[in-house]
């Protein structure tokens, strides 16, 4: 193992200060060019449709309640620029950010903000995220790490013991919080469990290299909505009711998603939600940079907000302060790391690199499945939500994903402070070696438990396999061709429950593991000084084979929220787009499936496609796999993908786009016409 390693040099902020760019724009909404796809020009029907966020009648960002799967949702066409999100005013955002010749980092940049306000239990400036870009005009596929980070005076028992003299786990402690287990529970409300955030020097770097338009015009949207007000969607009143008890353990968080004393109820949906705070310290951040953030008032209340040893608003809660100082908010450096890309049959596919495990982990199932015709084994029934997939189609998948997983739990961490075997990606990605873990799948029966791979020199490590749920994937193709894969997070639900000038702080720490070690080992994935929790977040993007077997044109860029599942989420996304030719919305609604490294093999039960009464009882995918000797799960599967596919439509080039009907995402692009 390595000791703490140092990170590359980073990149320098600037401000942008390139006008706006009017060229490649296509007539959007105006009379020359009218809107002729559904959910054109930034609009949502045919012929001058319905704006989002107008508030009339058909108007997605209207608040319905969470249904779980939203039926019959259509693929949706653009000609040159496409913008997929988890909500429709952030959508929306975006989209009008591409309208003005703004590039897909800025688009990025305003849909962030404002999924910041109106999606705050999935991500936003107090949270990470992890962000890959292509170049059209030089080819290059970039990917941006906004990593949280741990204080540099963390030690590898900072998520498990007060003090070296404490060893109890930090406080808060169950019953506060009863999703993830007593101990996570505590921690992960406690000040323990808050990373230096790492979004807004992320999306900085990546604006000071990529950007087009103003970095401050990019705030102007999120500011305008928090001083105007949005209405609380379905899954944001979800959010609340479901982590109300936690809510009352910090009086600003009570204070902006409760109601009242003494009832304090949870704001239900459709209740207009101001938050001036949150639109102070957006003009913060588009007056000063980063700095706006990372130094000055807004860290400093980071900073007493993590080491708050009291909160509770009507009783007191004792806290464990974490160990954050001004002084790690200054420190913290956004890095451009080298993406793993690797070859899958016609086409080139690129993720992110350690600190996720997303990126190899996708890849290696993969390769694994490289060597199997998974075409042969397409779904069935094809529809709108994605047909019904084959048993022997899902098994191979959920397969090579336990072998997948086995290998990740075991090696992938911060490759700063943790080599991979043999020092890069590429012995984990060798076809030699996937092709050896692949003759371990059995086409009769379901391995159960993978063992991870071994490598020359490399010794037995010990394991982690822990991440919770609150994430979110954008996906945004600009008019000249540059793609942005962003999935951003703070980790579970409302992440550490605090809210700080008008925004979330994550609780991204709980990725570590707990322990440093297990019975094999040190573990990969323990706590250190300055070091990122591994991750399983895997925004993609796909290119073609050109006929010289290089890196050819952009084809499709996925990603999803959903915890260790994501690895599963992009991994059927891309099966289903490049072996089962499904179009963009087809690949995201069709049933999720697949394992993590066990031998349970998950079925998402709230799929229309799915017959999930009885256990799944009835369902010949369900009974069909376990007659492989799978131990399936019906339990709902909350993926949240986004996905963009370029292809010919009637002839000429086209974006295809697809949101999860899981969530509450929507595709927005300009007019198609051919
Ligand atoms: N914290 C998780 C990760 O970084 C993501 C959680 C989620 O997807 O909700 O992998």
């Amino acid at each position: 193992m390595n000791p703490i390693g140092t990170r590359p040099p980073h990149g320098h902020w600037r401000a942008a200060s390139l006008a706006l760019v009017a060229v490649f724009l296509s007539a959007c909404g105006s009379d020359d060019d009218p809107p002729v796809a559904v959910d054109s020009a930034c609009q949502t029907s045919a012929n001058g449709g319905v704006v989002v966020g107008s508030g009339v009648p058909g108007d997605p960002a209207l608040p319905e309640p969470s249904s779980g799967y939203k039926l019959g949702l259509k693929p949706v066409t653009a000609k040159r620029y496409m913008v997929v999100t988890a909500n429709p005013l952030a959508s929306q955002a975006g989209c009008e950010v591409l309208k003005k010749g703004g590039s897909a980092v800025d688009a990025a940049v305003a849909v962030q903000m404002v999924l910041g306000l109106v999606e705050p239990q999935s991500s936003g400036i107090g949270g990470g995220a992890f962000m890959l870009h292509y170049d059209a005009a030089t080819k290059a596929v970039e990917s941006y790490d906004g990593r949280e980070q741990a204080p540099a005076a963390a030690t590898e028992n900072y998520l498990r013991h007060i003090s070296d003299t404490n060893t109890a786990y930090p406080l808060p402690t169950a019953p506060t919080v009863t999703t993830d287990g007593a101990a996570f529970s505590g921690v992960r409300a406690s000040g323990r469990a808050v990373g230096t955030p790492g979004a807004v020097k992320l999306l900085a770097l990546a604006h000071g290299e990529k950007g087009k338009l103003p970095w401050a015009d990019l705030f102007q949207p999120a500011i305008k909505l928090s001083r105007d007000g949005f209405q609380i969607s379905g899954r944001l009143a979800d959010a609340i009711a479901a982590n109300r008890t936690s809510l009352l353990v910090d009086p600003d968080a009570a204070a902006y998603f409760l109601g009242a004393a003494p009832a304090r109820t949870a704001k239900p949906l459709g209740t207009k939600l101001l938050n001036p705070d949150y639109a102070d310290t957006l003009s913060l951040i588009a007056t000063q940079g980063p700095d706006g953030f990372y130094k000055g008032p807004v860290a400093q209340a980071i900073v007493d907000e993590i080491k708050a040893t009291s909160g509770g608003v009507d009783t007191p809660v004792a806290l464990t302060p974490g160990l954050t100082e001004v002084s790690d908010l200054a420190a913290y450096t956004a890095v451009k790391r080298t993406p793993v890309c690797a070859t899958y049959r016609t086409h080139w596919i690129c993720g992110m690199p350690p600190p996720s495990s997303g990126g190899i982990a996708v890849l290696q199932a993969l390769g694994i499945l490289e060597n199997f015709d998974v075409a042969a084994h397409a779904p069935t029934s094809m529809d709108d939500e994605g047909g019904k997939p084959a048993v022997l189609g899902v098994h191979l998948v959920a397969e090579a994903e336990r072998l997948a997983y086995a290998d990740r739990n075991m090696y992938v961490a911060d490759t700063d402070f943790v080599p991979l075997p043999g020092g890069s990606p590429d012995a984990m990605l060798s076809k030699d070696y996937l092709r050896d873990r692949a003759a371990r799948i059995s086409l009769t029966a379901s391995m159960g438990t993978a063992a991870a791979g071994t490598f020359p020199g490399v010794t037995r490590l010990g394991t982690s396999a822990q991440e919770g749920h609150g994430t979110t994937h954008m996906t945004i193709v600009d008019a000249r061709g540059n793609v942005v894969v962003m999935t951003t997070t703070v980790e579970s639900s409302m992440g550490s429950f605090r809210f700080v000038r008008g925004f979330v702080l994550n609780n991204q720490l709980t990725d570590f593991s707990f322990s440093p070690s297990d019975t094999n080992g040190p573990i990969a994935n323990r706590v250190g000084p300055s070091k990122r929790p591994r991750s399983s977040m895997a925004p993609t993007l796909v290119f073609e084979k050109a006929t010289d077997g290089s890196r050819g044109d952009f084809a499709m860029g996925t990603g999803s929220p959903g915890g260790a599942s994501i690895i599963q989420f992009v991994t059927k996304t891309l099966v289903g787009v490049l072996d089962w030719n499904m179009n963009a919305q087809q690949a995201t609604s069709m049933i999720n499936f697949g394992a993590s490294n066990s031998p349970t093999t998950g079925v998402g039960g709230e799929h229309p496609n799915v017959v999930a009464a009885n256990n799944g009882a009835g369902d010949t995918l369900v009974t069909g796999l376990r007659g492989l000797g799978h131990t399936v799960s019906v339990a709902a599967q909350s993926s949240g993908t986004g996905t963009v596919v370029r292809k010919t439509v009637n002839g000429a080039p086209a974006l295809v786009g697809g949101a999860d009907p899981r969530r509450e995402g929507l595709v927005l692009g300009d007019a198609f016409t051919p």
